[in-house]
Order: C-alpha cells, then structure tokens, then sequence
C-alpha cells in the first residue's frame, strides 16, 4: 500500500456536477483496473477534528503511466467531494492505496457484462478502457449505463467512440427532449436487452441501483457468483 502527496495536473468539467481530476501518479504506484485509493485534502477536517478521508475510484488505467484520474461527483453538502471541487491545478491532494477487491476476474470470459449508475462509471470505465487494449479482449463486451437526466452522461464523447467495439445501451431515468437512447432505470433496461448468456457482470453505482440490477441479472438466470459489485 501506497501513500504519496499528489499535485492535481488537470481538472475537467464533465457534466455539470462532475470534475475529472488527473493527478500526479508516482512510477511505482500499482494497480488494478478497478480499485479505488482514500484521499484526503491537508487541513480538510471534520468538527469533530478528525482528517476527513474519502474512497475514490481510479477511472484511469495502469497503463497510463503519468497520471491517476478520479471522477467525482458533488454530493449535496458533500464535505470532500466539495472541498475537492473548489481546489485547483497545481494544488495538492493526498492519496492512499491502492484498495479494493473489486477488479476483473482472470481468465476474462468471452462474454463481458458491465452495468453502472451515475459515478459508478469510474471504476467500469477503468476496466473497459483496460479490456480494450488487450490483445485477447473478449469477444462480447456490454457496457449497460444509467443516469438521471442526459447532462449528467460522464464519459459520453469516449463512450460513444467505444460503441464501434463494444454493445452500450446508455438510459436516462425518465424521458427528456433530444434524448433518443433508452428511458427507465438501468435495471429494468437490462430486461429487454439482454437472453442469458454465461458471463461475468460487473456492477458499480448506488446502492438502490446495484440491488435492483443484481435482482434483475439473477432472474434472466445470471449466475450469482459470477456479479461482482461495488457500491456508494
Ligand atoms: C469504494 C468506493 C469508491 C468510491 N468511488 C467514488 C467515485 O469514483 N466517485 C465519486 O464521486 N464517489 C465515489 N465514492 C463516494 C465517496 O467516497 C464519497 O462518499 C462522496 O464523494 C461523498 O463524500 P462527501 O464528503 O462529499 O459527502 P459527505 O459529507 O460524506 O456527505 C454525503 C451526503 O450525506 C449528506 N449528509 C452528511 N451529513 C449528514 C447528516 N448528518 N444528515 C443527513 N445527511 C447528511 C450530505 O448532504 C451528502 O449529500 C466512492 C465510495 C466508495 C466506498
């Protein structure tokens, strides 16, 4: 396990409650695509007077060497996330990791499931991306994408050029004008796109919305102990 001081390299503006934050990777920080590290800002603490530390994915890949990427979401009154939102390039960020057991399963299957809501992308599209660049990428790769409203589409432009490689069925939780992908919760977004097939499927986003889409993979008869979640 790793613990460094990170300069912020780059801050992007995403979708409108979303930053991506490309952080100064040290070279011999390791990980899989998957995991997430705990950040903590100096001076950053709670009333109790405790240093506050906050679990972030990694949405970057091991193979891009010079940099870690986080995509943070504002929570509402969201103590970190919005003292992070208000740094800026150049400032510091403390990193500890990396942690977490949520990573592709090896040997990769030919059929590939990845299911998120919201932020969960982070560590899916860390997984993806990785799949992607592998010689023997499996020959079946799904990426089902939920989110509210189709301004908060993280990861949209990458996405969409994916699609050439990958099956991706991006919904919006009810209809907005302009929007022609699908409508309703990703969960019930599944249902109709998916026949059994024998798969790892990977799950990440909240916790009402990994529970619904576990429901919703076991009763098209996934096999459970091949769902692998993470949740916040
Ligand atoms: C493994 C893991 C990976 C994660 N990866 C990511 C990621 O990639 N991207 C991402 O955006 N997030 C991620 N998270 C979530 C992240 O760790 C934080 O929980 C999130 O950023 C909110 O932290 P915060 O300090 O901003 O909000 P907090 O201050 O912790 O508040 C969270 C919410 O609770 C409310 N709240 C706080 N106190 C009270 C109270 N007393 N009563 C009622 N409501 C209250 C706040 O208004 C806010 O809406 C991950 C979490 C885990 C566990």
């Amino acid at each position: 396990m790793a613990s460094f001081k990170s300069k912020i390299l780059e801050i992007v503006d995403e979708t409108p409650r979303v930053k991506l934050f490309r952080l100064e990777r040290p070279a011999d920080f390791v990980f899989s695509p998957g995991q997430f590290i705990m950040a903590s800002i100096e001076g950053l603490y709670t009333r109790e007077n405790i240093l506050v530390k906050r679990s972030y994915s990694i949405a970057s890949t091991p193979s891009d060497n010079d940099f870690l990427e986080l995509c943070v979401s504002r929570a509402d009154n969201g103590l970190f996330s919005g003292a992070l939102h208000s740094l800026k390039k150049g400032d510091y960020v403390n990193i500890q990791g990396p942690y977490g057991v949520f990573s592709l399963r090896r040997p990769v299957p030919e059929n590939v499931t990845f299911i998120a809501g919201g932020s969960g992308i982070a560590p899916i599209r860390s997984m993806l991306r990785s799949l992607l660049m592998e010689k023997d990428a499996p020959s079946k790769i799904r990426l089902f994408y939920g989110f509210r409203a189709p301004s908060d589409f993280i990861y949209r432009k990458e996405l969409q050029e994916f699609s050439k490689r990958l099956i991706i069925a991006a919904a919006i939780d009810s209809p907005a004008e302009g929007w022609n992908g699908e409508v309703g919760f990703i969960s019930d977004v599944i249902q109709r796109h998916v026949n059994y097939e024998r798969s790892d499927s990977y799950v990440c986003g909240p916790p009402p919305m990994v529970n619904a889409t576990i429901k919703s993979l076991i009763s098209l008869g996934f096999d459970e102990r091949r769902i692998y979640r993470e949740q916040w």
